[in-house]
């Protein structure tokens, strides 16, 4: 690998990088977890594109510590951050898995490590990185713990929800001038995870979204690839689970809405939520979870309140209309297959 590797790239938002990457051969990964349930790191775990071990034996990632992978004990951890805070320890990439506890009163102490509030620990780490990366929607944007009553005061790394600023602020830019990756999903897709790894390692160009989403990864929607497209272009839905056709109408389906990879990536090769009949529950968003039953789709006068992306409410009926009327008898019958 060449000693002087660069990276540029332009977010949806219009913000311009280099990134230039100089005097070293492997990208150091730190990976620490916050307010998580560890499905980020499980998602990795059957990543085949490329794999952890072609990650870390290939791809020039040289893992410094993980809270399940690593066999040092957290005393290796708590020196490996000290080195690194003192500058004795170059840092690569740092990844956050998990909400940012901020209670009680904005100290942190609900989450704590060794005494000290981990938003601290992940403030200051982050200012030691070339990259940080949110894996996972809690880490970036809040996800999960950060659903009503919101107990922990829980926030993602650089948003809140769908609000810019987070832990670090919106302003906020790495040492080599990158906003913190968001690569959101309960749990992230795993080649989302090891491919922004891949490529933030290797140095290769990165484009982000408005929320700073790799745009590799989520400028597809969760939709597209799904089976069970030709039901919903008929409006043939399904009003209870187990059947065959579209989960839009009735069953809260997020998929028109979300952007994933979820349909065009299957996960472990070989399926996904909408392909066995649960919808979308739209985890990517920043929105995630949603108020509400998410098994059931949120209407205003018999019309789904939230409409595919793009989508003009007054043209929306009219089509679906006419589609269920011009539906063949496979489709209007539901003799296919999801
Ligand atoms: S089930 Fe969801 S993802 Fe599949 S076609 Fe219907 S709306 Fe789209």
């Amino acid at each position: 690998m060449s000693d002087r590797r660069t990276a540029e790239g332009r977010s949806a938002a219009g913000t311009y990088w280099r990134w230039e990457l100089s005097g070293y051969d492997m990208t150091t990964l730190l990976w620490l977890q916050t307010a998580a349930c560890g499905g980020d790191s499980l998602a990795l775990l059957s990543a085949t594109s490329p794999s952890v071990e072609q990650l870390l034996s290939g791809r020039g990632v040289e893992l410094l510590w993980h809270p399940s992978f690593s066999r040092q004990p957290p005393r290796y951890r708590d020196e490996l951050i000290a080195r690194i805070v003192k500058g004795e320890q170059r840092l690569g990439i740092l990844c956050i898995e998990g909400s940012i506890v901020t209670a009680p009163h904005g100290t942190g102490l609900h989450d704590a490590c060794n005494g000290r509030a981990k938003m601290e620990i992940v403030r200051e780490l982050a200012g030691h990185a070339d990259a940080v990366v949110a894996m996972g929607t809690c880490a970036a944007f809040g996800g999960m713990p950060a659903a009503q009553p919101n107990p922990g005061s829980c926030i993602g790394l650089q948003f809140d929800h769908g609000k810019p600023g987070g832990l670090v602020g919106a302003d906020w830019r790495s040492r080599r001038g990158l906003p913190v990756i968001n690569v959101p999903g309960c749990p992230a897709h795993p080649h989302a995870i090891a491919q922004t790894l891949a490529w933030l390692s290797a140095g290769l160009p990165l484009s982000l979204d408005e929320l700073n989403r790799p745009a590799s990864h989520f400028s597809r929607i969760v939709h597209q690839g799904c089976t069970r497209n030709e039901y919903h272009e008929y409006n043939i839905e399904d009003t209870c689970s187990g059947d065959r056709a579209c989960l839009f109408f009735n069953l809260g389906c997020q998929g028109p809405l979300t952007r994933g990879i979820c349909n065009s990536d299957l996960w472990n090769g070989a399926s996904s939520k909408t392909r066995v009949g649960v919808p979308c529950f739209g985890c990517t968003s920043p929105d995630f979870p949603r108020e509400g039953d998410l098994l059931r789709t949120e209407k205003l006068s018999e019309v789904p309140l939230h409409l595919p992306l793009g989508v003009e409410r007054a043209r929306y009926m009219a089509y679906k209309n006419l589609a269920r009327a011009a539906a063949p008898e496979r489709v209007r019958d539901k003799k296919m297959d999801p």
